[in-house]
């Protein structure tokens, strides 16, 4: 008899590749066990305790953002922490707000002169 409701899985599958060839790992530094997939070479932990950002939450954080919210209140009403959304406001301003050191010059060195 087959049973194909599998309850409790001993290892899940890798979150990049999905494959099933994933060993155990040993435990991280916050004592998490890990699994590393043998198919991609991906280190994961099972149940992450950060879920992804949904889309929407992003969205929702950006028009935060325009209202001058602080990062903390963002944090609280979201729901994500701290730390992912500081990232998250890095990037986007580092995707908004460009900064362009120019190119760079080389002063004082003559460039090829031919011959
Ligand atoms: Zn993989």
């Amino acid at each position: 008899m087959q049973n194909t409701n599998h309850s409790q899985s001993p290892l899940p599958p890798c979150p990049k590749c999905q494959s099933v060839h994933v060993v155990r790992n040993g435990p991280n530094a916050a004592g998490t066990p890990t699994f590393l997939c043998r198919t991609c070479g991906r280190r994961f932990v099972a149940c992450p305790k950060t879920s992804p950002v949904s889309d929407e939450t992003k969205g929702l954080i950006r028009r935060l953002l325009g209202e001058r919210m602080s990062l903390r209140g963002i944090a609280r009403v979201t729901g994500v922490s701290r730390s992912w959304l500081q990232g998250f406001v890095n990037t986007l301003y580092r995707d908004e707000t460009p900064h362009h050191p120019g190119p760079l010059k080389k002063d004082g060195q003559a460039g090829d002169r031919g011959r």
